[in-house]
Formats: structure tokens, sequence, C-alpha cells
């Protein structure tokens, strides 16, 4: 008998569904029972609904798995969510309400005063907003907003930070399949994405905010973002200048960056890094196509750490969009929900 939780993967023939049941390949608590897309797949089996795009096979295993309709009930005690923003939020809902947990890569109700946005490394005491009650949702934030709140989390504990200016550089697997078209983005960057702005804003304020009685406050300081589509695969970087509460050396937010640990590392979760947050100290790292993968890709990479002559710092981050900054963050947030007994493993046959 093994003790296992039995996931289903709403929107498991996209890009994040297919880094979902890559990661779950094997995994020692979380097993795939249950996949759902859109009415295009419904009816055939993952084998047959599935174009995949990931390098190496299909799990063998999902080949014959069938195609369902998103919506309870659904042979599995949870959900994966990465369905489209437009559909996720009643579908969602609809899910909790039923019983399930609901782990969501969606931006529908990332907002809402009950659901914790979480990176379980900076904010796992969000989780005291879910709901007394067995149905939840608990969701990721935005694939930008991962790696900006993660390289901030240690600036704020240690400095303090009143300030903050992003400019992102992302990439175009972050807009689904098929993305952009490749006559949009080849030789080419376009400065736009839509909600993207707005989403880093709020999103970091409320994952590095407190929580104070059933919601959370959120950090007070000021940030600006501008976000461009740039003609990369994988790998979305942020140039973020800083400015701290009080004067420090850059070697002190190196050291800030490389000591930084959370709960995932003291838990040893499955999918947890060693290190969350890595630093290149070479002049022209990070860079995607030699960092995005670093600590299986959920560690982001960070460097040019140095004074800025308008805010106090600035430095680079990188991030794998679709590891860390989507299907790696819901399996962590599952991990760390099941560690802190939030949901239960059940003993199979
Ligand atoms: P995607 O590649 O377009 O995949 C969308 C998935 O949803 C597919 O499985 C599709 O099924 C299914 N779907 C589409 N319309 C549906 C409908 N009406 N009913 C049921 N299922 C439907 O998108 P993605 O990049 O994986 O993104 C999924 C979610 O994750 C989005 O909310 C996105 O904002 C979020 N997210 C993405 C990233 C990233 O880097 N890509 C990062 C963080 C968060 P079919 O194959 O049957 O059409």
């Amino acid at each position: 008998m093994t003790a296992q939780l039995r996931v289903g993967i709403l929107g498991a023939t996209g890009t994040v569904g297919q880094r979902l049941v890559a990661m779950l390949e094997g995994h020692p608590q979380l097993v795939v029972t249950a996949v759902a897309a859109s009415d295009r797949s419904q009816g055939k089996t993952y084998g047959e609904a599935c174009v995949w795009r990931l390098p190496g096979d299909m799990p063998s295993a999902l080949r014959a798995l069938p195609v369902r309709s998103p919506e309870p009930p659904l042979d599995c005690d949870i959900v994966l969510s990465s369905l489209p923003a437009d559909i996720a939020g009643p579908v969602e809902t609809q899910f909790a309400a039923a019983g399930y947990a609901v782990i969501s890569n969606s931006s529908s109700h990332r907002m809402d005063d009950d659901v914790p946005l979480l990176i379980p490394e900076v904010n796992a005491e969000h989780l005291a907003l879910i709901p007394r009650r067995r149905g939840f949702i608990v969701t990721n934030p935005n694939c930008s907003t991962i790696m900006i709140a993660l390289a901030l989390a240690p600036l704020q504990s240690r400095f303090g930070v009143e300030a903050v200016v992003v400019t992102t550089m992302q990439a175009i697997s972050g807009a689904g399949y098929p993305g952009v078209a490749s006559l949009d983005i080849t030789e080419n960057v376009v400065p736009y994405i839509a909600s993207e702005e707005e989403k880093i804003e709020r999103e970091t304020l409320k994952i590095l905010g407190r929580v104070e009685g059933p919601r959370v406050r959120p950090a007070e300081f000021p940030l600006s973002a501008q976000c461009h589509r740039v003609p990369v695969v994988d790998g979305h970087m942020a140039a973020i200048r800083v400015q701290l509460g009080r004067k420090a050396e850059p070697a002190e937010l190196r050291d800030a960056f490389t000591s930084f640990r959370g709960v995932p590392q003291e838990l040893g979760l499955h999918t947890a890094p060693l290190c969350p947050i890595l630093v290149r100290d070479e002049p022209d790292r990070p860079q995607p196509r030699l960092d995005r993968d670093a600590g299986g890709g959920m560690s982001i990479t960070i460097g040019r750490i140095a004074r800025d002559r308008v805010l106090s710092h600035r430095f680079v981050a990188l991030s794998h969009n679709t590891i860390r900054g989507a299907a790696g963050a819901a399996i962590l947030n599952a991990e760390l929900l099941l560690a802190e007994g939030h949901l239960r493993l059940r003993n199979v046959h």
C-alpha cells in the first residue's frame, strides 16, 4: 500500500498542463488520475488529444486517460488548474464548492481575500487565509511576479524596500500555445502584454504583504512595471531597480540573495530547489538559454548587482516561466499544503 494524493489537471493539453504532467511523472506523493481540456479534446484519450511539445515522450501511463470536461466530479482528490483566465474563474469556484482543493495557475482568483497568492519560500504564512472548509483555492502568482517577489523578499526582510521599478523581457511560451504569431515576434520586441503590468504591480504587493485578520494588508512601497515580449522561447527576465530602506553594499545584497531559504528548503519538499536564488557574478549573466534550467528550473538566477544612480540598487533576474513561473510553482504549493496538513494523503493499493 502507498500513500498518495490523486490529481486532476484542468487544461492538461496546454503549455502549463504538459509541464505539470511531465513534472508529476514519478512524483512520490502526487499521481495524475484525471485530465480535462476543451471540447476540442474531450472524448479523446490524452494520447490522441495532446500534441506533446516537451522534449522526450509523453508519460506512457497517461496516454490512455480519457480527456474530460473541466467540471466536477472528476476522478481525483485535488485539481491543478491551468485553464485560460477567461474560463478558469467559475470553473475553479465550482470545484472548490464541490469540496476539491484547487491549486491554480490562472489569474482569476489571485486577488480574492480568502485565496493565498502563494510562493512557499516567501509567504507560507498566507495559508492562514484558507477558509475552514474542505474545498478551497490556492493560486500561484503570474510567471514574472514569482521571480520579482522572490528577488525582493530577502531585500525586504534585511534592508526594507521603499520603491521598485521593473522592466521585463518575457518569453514567447508565456503566452501559451501557439502564443505570439511568429511574424509578430521574429526579429522583434512587442512592448505590450495584456494586463501584465497591472498583475505584477498588484500581485507583488499582496505576496509581500501581511495577513491581518481575514485578508492580506499589501506591502506599501510603490512598484512600477513595464513588460515586453521578446523572441526567446522559455525564460523570463526582469531588470529591477530598487530603493532600499537603508544603505547597503552590493555585496550585502548578494549575500541576502544567496543565503535566502524558505519553508520548502527547511521541510525538504520534493520540488524545492536547494537554493531558491542563485547569483552569477559574470558580467553577462543571467541569460535565458544558459540559466533558465538552474535548480531544475525552480531556482531564479540573479546577476548584475550594482548601485544605481536613480534608485539605490539594480540587478537582473531570470526564471523559467513554465517551471518556477507556473507548473513547478503549483506543484510546490501542493507539497506545502500537504506538509502543513491542509491536504491529506490516501492509502491506495
Ligand atoms: P495554453 O497553452 O493555451 O493551454 C490552455 C489549456 O486550456 C489547454 O489544455 C486547452 O485545451 C484548455 N482550454 C482552452 N479553452 C478551454 C475551454 N473553453 N474549456 C476547457 N479547457 C480549455 O495556455 P497555458 O500557457 O498553458 O496557460 C494556462 C493558464 O496558466 C493561463 O491562465 C495562463 O495565464 C497561466 N499561466 C501560464 C504561464 C506560461 O508561462 N505559459 C505561466 C503562468 C501562468 P485544448 O487543448 O483542448 O484546447
